[in-house]
């Protein structure tokens, strides 16, 4: 798992050609833990849809945007660009 920012973490599943993204959602602070399906407020997202440009330093285009929270931005160089 590599962090991208304190909330932004991607990680490489086997039967994935591009990364996973975990990221803490904020949608879903105040939800009772019993309702989520991950620990805390992480929520999972492939990105099937998106070009891989470079796995190392990781760029993705186009940009990411999570709709449950409105997270939006793009990965860049390695790193976590809001957008
Ligand atoms: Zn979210």
């Amino acid at each position: 798992m590599t962090k991208l920012t304190d909330d932004i973490c991607f990680g490489w599943l086997a039967e994935e050609g591009n990364p996973t993204f975990w990221h803490w959602c904020s949608a879903l602070e105040g939800v009772p833990e019993d309702r989520k399906v991950y620990g805390g407020c992480w929520v999972a997202a492939g990105t099937s849809a998106h070009t891989l440009v470079s796995r190392e330093p990781l760029h993705l285009e186009p940009s990411l945007l999570w709709r449950c929270c409105g997270t939006h931005g793009f990965v860049r160089d390695g790193a976590w660009i809001p957008a």
